[in-house]
């Protein structure tokens, strides 16, 4: 965005509240020695001035930040939606607060969760050149109004604050050095915090972690320490621990001690809620002997646990630190794939099982990394979604399916419809629908051709806002396809409230079809059901003829998979629908036999890897 240097700062600022000199210089004192974290920024988001406190506690100096767009403290796309949000509701209402994390200098790493208030300044003339932004260190959920003063101590919980926390460890440190000893750096996260606070309110948010934080004292010795060190976060430092693998048997015990005392509902107004959490826990001085990469540690070994579900704690080891460093490697190249034409869409030719022919595609999106080659979606798509990327990834996927319907029409071949993986988080978006309508605009393809494919858990997450974005999505004249069916948990009764005009059976009841008895008994039932909701049935993964063979005698209408050919290049596709490519007339026609290999050269999974 707009980095250019500005002349019109905070003069400029003084200037229209109609100030003079002595009100300037006022203004540079207050706001440097403010305990608050304070800039100035322009209506084009461009940072002007920041202060001290500002600079130390997003830990970048004046230099990095003024005069950059304030986009550079979320650099990263997971924070996007709500840096929409924000600047959404200044336009609109003119003041928001909330908390948040922004990236620390490396950007490796987020700051603690700092509590941000931003206010429109309205001069005389009404209209808004600044927005004047104030951050502080974590504060009690749910007041946002009341300002904070680090005394060490957080004012809802009584327990240390980060910072006080980070200086014990420091001193337990060298306490250890001198004597030997192990430490032990627990970090808890809660389960569902927001969840509980958004639908219970802040009152009874800030019950829960009192809670949790009394709970959480009890399970340690008086040696040991507990801190709040973020909005649902906690630190535990155990000091009295044994050597060695002693650390990890006492560290352990302590995470399930804490898993008991939580496991007890807690009361909240009338409410019984359930706590769970996820635990990280990192050794001194076996993983580290300085206290911010033990911190670092914790949380990494915390991420970990999170992954693995609910109620999880997990060990710090090397290796996680090594994952963690490949994953964020690949993260920032992703962002770098889709500026660089990395990025390709590959297709696989969907066939109809009566006539043999080529009814359709599903585009299936490919990464040619530069040195590593391709790599496979299943390898960056998770890292997409976790990260927010995967919105501007889908983004580009619907426009250039879009535009390879158009291209395809305009050279006159057979008109096949195209199928794209919408992930969750896209479904989510409020903007989804203005995207799709764009695309069908740009191109002036008929929307029938173009098919959404969503999954069940997609749906499932909230199927009441379901309901609608399928129905909008179905209003523009667009196909929906439920995918992956059979492996998420909704039952066939409930497809009946979505327009789903196909349905994907997953590819996991193929596999083992011809000699699984039960995945035949289950095709079976999905497939007559779907018909009798008058969904056409497309089968995936079909590898040979004996699999074939069972689909067809179950009336499955189309098929994709190695069979008949692996995604290809759009080029490629091309040449198969100029060729009228079919399956072969052997395999339209029931066969009796499974050879149990995927047959000949013709439905090996060619170019794959090209
Ligand atoms: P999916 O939607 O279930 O896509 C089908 C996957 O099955 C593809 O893997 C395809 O190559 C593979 N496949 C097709 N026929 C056979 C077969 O006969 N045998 C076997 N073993 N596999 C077969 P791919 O291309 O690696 O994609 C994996 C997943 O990545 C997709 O699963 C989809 O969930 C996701 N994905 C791919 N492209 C996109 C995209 O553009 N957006 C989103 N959100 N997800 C995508
Ligand atoms: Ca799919
Ligand atoms: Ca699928």
């Amino acid at each position: 965005m707009n980095s250019r240097k500005q002349t019109d700062g905070i003069d400029n600022l003084a200037e229209f509240l109609d100030g003079r000199s002595f009100e300037v210089t006022l203004l540079k004192v207050l706001l440097e020695n403010s305990r608050e974290g304070v800039a100035l920024i322009d209506w084009r988001g461009n940072i002007r001035r920041i202060n001290r406190a500002f600079s130390r506690m997003v830990q970048q100096p004046h230099e990095t930040l003024e005069g950059k767009n304030v986009l550079r403290l979320f650099p990263h796309g997971e924070d996007r939606a709500l840096v929409e949000e924000i600047v959404e509701t200044l336009w609109q209402d003119g003041y928001w607060s909330g908390s948040m994390r922004p990236w620390l200098n490396n950007q490796e790493k987020k700051s603690q969760e700092l509590f941000l208030k931003i206010s429109a300044i309205l001069p005389a003339n009404g209209r808004v050149r600044f927005f004047l932004c104030q951050l502080s260190e974590t504060q009690a959920v749910g007041q946002p109004s009341a300002a904070i003063i680090d005394t060490g101590r957080d004012p809802l919980t009584n327990l240390a604050s980060r910072s006080l926390f980070v200086d014990r460890l420091e001193q337990a440190i060298s306490g250890a050095k001198r004597h030997n000893r192990s430490l032990g750096v627990l970090i808890l996260d809660l389960d569902r915090f927001k969840l509980v606070n958004d639908s219970l309110g802040p009152v009874l948010g800030d019950e829960m972690l009192k809670i949790v934080a009394l709970r959480l004292t009890h399970c340690l010795r008086t040696s040991d320490s507990v801190a709040r060190i973020g909005a649902d976060e906690f630190g535990m430092l155990l000091t009295d621990i044994d050597e060695g693998t002693g650390a990890v048997r006492n560290s352990g015990f302590v995470a399930r001690k804490i898993y008991d005392a939580l496991a007890k509902p807690a009361l909240l107004g009338t409410q019984e809620v359930e706590l769970s959490a996820a635990i990280g826990i990192t050794l001194f001085p076996q993983d580290a002997q300085q206290a911010d990469i033990l911190m670092k540690n914790a949380e990494t070994a915390l991420d970990h646990a999170r992954r693995r579900g609910r109620n999880n704690y997990q060990f710090f080891s090397s290796e996680m630190a090594e994952t963690a460093r490949k994953r964020f490697a690949l993260e920032s190249q992703l962002r770098h794939a889709m500026d660089h034409d990395e990025l390709r869409l590959f297709y696989q030719p969907q066939v109809d099982l009566q006539t043999g022919r080529v009814m359709g595609a599903e585009a299936l999106i490919r990464w040619f990394h530069p040195e590593r080659g391709m790599i496979s979606p299943a390898d960056f798509i998770p890292i997409a979604e976790e990260t927010g990327l995967i919105v501007p990834i889908g983004e580009w996927v619907i426009r250039t399916a879009c535009r390879q319907i158009a291209d395809w029409k305009a050279m006159g071949l057979p008109s096949i419809r195209v199928g794209v993986n919408l992930s969750a988080l896209q479904f989510q978006r409020q903007n989804l629908i203005g995207i799709i309508q764009d695309a069908l605009r740009e191109t002036g393809i008929d929307p029938s051709t173009l098919d959404l494919e969503i999954t069940e858990s997609a749906i499932m997450d909230d199927v009441a806002k379901a309901v609608k974005t399928l129905a909008r999505i179905s209003e523009l004249g667009v196909h929906l396809s439920i995918d992956d069916f059979g492996t998420g948990y909704s039952s066939l009764s409930q497809l009946r409230h979505f327009p789903f005009k196909t349905l994907k059976i997953d590819r996991s009841f193929v596999r083992f079809i011809t000699e699984n008895a039960g995945d035949k008994a289950i095709v079976n039932a999905i497939i007559a059901m779907a018909h009798s909701l008058d969904q056409n049935v497309i089968v995936e993964g079909l590898e040979t003829e004996g699999q074939l063979a069972i689909l067809r005698a179950l009336n499955c209408n189309q098929m994709q998979g190695f069979l008949f050919s692996a995604p290809v290049p759009p080029d490629e596709l091309t040449q198969m629908l100029r060729d009228g490519k079919c399956l072969p007339a052997t395999m339209a026609s029931p066969v009796a036999e499974d050879t149990g290999h995927p047959v000949g050269k013709e439905s090996s999974p060619r170019r794959q890897d090209a």
